[in-house]
């Protein structure tokens, strides 16, 4: 048996009721893995600020610190708004990020059986699509300096840089690659190469870092067509790497073929220590009714066990188990003519029925 200390931060809003369905679903399956599991609690966010005015106490941080892997809610709401931007809850979630090197971020965006009916795609379109976007967190225009609005010869100014280091880009995709060996060896790096020296640099820098991986099948794409490609057809992707601005674009684009928030989740890694989440917030319209989906929070547990603990058999028995459920199950974002509508907590129990059956 080997001791994974696991550090759980529910959050705000749905994050616990969606935290407590993932965390059953991780005591089912580390024991069968040869997982012995930590579990540790701590707040973050709003929960954490109420508690002790900051939304990410010292605690917190050093208990992320000395894990192994981080899963974490979702944070924010409505009752912590009008606080300073310092203490938003958001800060809390961007300081572990910062805290714990998460400079590469994972989105799948994968159309899990039947639900390729909720997609606003053509089902023949979306219909076995699996497309993994990792994208640059830490750098690029969203964090360049200089940076700001100005006068300038009597008008305002708004000014960004997009700056990517050598070893930046070397670090993202190093991760790109070793992500399409897990998974279908073929990496399309995505970039603006014909406008933009930062991204020609990223299209060098990726071709050298390729070198290293000859199993996998590179090739490169301007943004705006990659785009255009993922709308058009998305199934002739299996990996894409690119910066932090594309990402967050293509990413999103990417996430809709699936038809919703509820079945997104997503990892950042770099560091030692992975943080895995689902890509929605706290949903404060729904929290504490029992109308949650846990679907993305419980595939968040699936991507640890594949990125942190190596166990991309786990992973995949986790998907089994939602695909089965959603043959016939459903929470309300999810609902569909012949399927059952159930609550959060059902929902959880039903992953885990199929989850003993795999
Ligand atoms: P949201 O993702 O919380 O909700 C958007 C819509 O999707 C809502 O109608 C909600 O009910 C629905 N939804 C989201 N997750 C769902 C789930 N699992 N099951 C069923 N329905 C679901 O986004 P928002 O309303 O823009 O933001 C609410 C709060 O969450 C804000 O304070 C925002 O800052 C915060 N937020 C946090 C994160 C995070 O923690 N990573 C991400 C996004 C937003």
């Amino acid at each position: 048996m080997s001791t994974k200390k696991i550090l759980v931060t529910p959050g705000d809003g749905i994050g616990p009721e969606v935290s407590e369905q993932a965390v059953q679903v991780l005591k089912n399956l580390a024991p069968r893995f040869g997982l012995q599991l930590e579990l540790t609690e701590k707040p973050v966010g709003g929960a954490a600020y109420d508690l002790t005015g900051t939304p990410i106490p010292d605690e917190t941080l050093e208990a992320a610190r000395n894990s192994d892997a981080v899963l974490l809610g979702a944070v924010g709401g409505p009752k912590w708004e009008s606080l300073d931007f310092s203490v938003r809850p958001e800060r809390g979630l961007l300081k572990l990020r910062s805290e714990l090197e998460l400079y590469a971020n994972l989105r799948p965006a994968v159309i899990y059986g039947d639900l390729v009916n909720a997609s606003t795609l053509k089902p023949e379109v979306v219909d076995g699509a699996d497309l993994m976007v990792v994208r640059e967190l830490t750098g690029g225009i969203y964090f360049g300096q200089p940076r700001g609005v100005e006068v300038r010869n009597g008008e305002r100014v708004g000014f960004n840089t997009l700056v990517y280091s050598e070893s930046e880009i070397r670090r993202i995709a190093k991760v790109g690659f070793e992500i399409a060996m897990k998974r279908g060896k073929i990496l399309t790096s995505v970039d603006k190469a014909n406008v933009l020296e930062s991204t020609e640099l990223w299209r060098e820098i990726v071709t050298e870092v390729g070198k290293d991986f000859p199993k996998v099948e590179l090739s490169h794409m301007y943004a705006d067509n990659a785009a255009m490609q993922i709308i058009r057809n998305p199934k002739q992707f299996d990996t894409m790497v690119t910066t932090n601005m594309f990402g967050d674009i293509l990413s999103d684009a990417a996430a809709m073929m699936t038809g919703s928030l509820g079945m997104l989740p997503s990892a950042s890694i770099g560091g030692n220590i992975g943080m895995y989440e689902p890509v929605h917030g706290s949903a404060p319209d729904i929290s504490g009714q029992d109308k949650a989906n846990p679907l993305a929070m419980i595939l968040s547990v699936g991507m640890m066990l594949r990125y942190s603990f190596d166990l991309g058999e786990a992973d995949e028995i986790v998907k089994q188990a939602v695909v089965k459920t959603l043959e016939t199950y459903r929470t309300g974002d999810i609902m569909a003519e012949g399927k059952t509508l159930i609550g959060c907590q059902e929902m959880g129990e039903r992953v885990l029925q199929f989850l003993e059956q795999e």
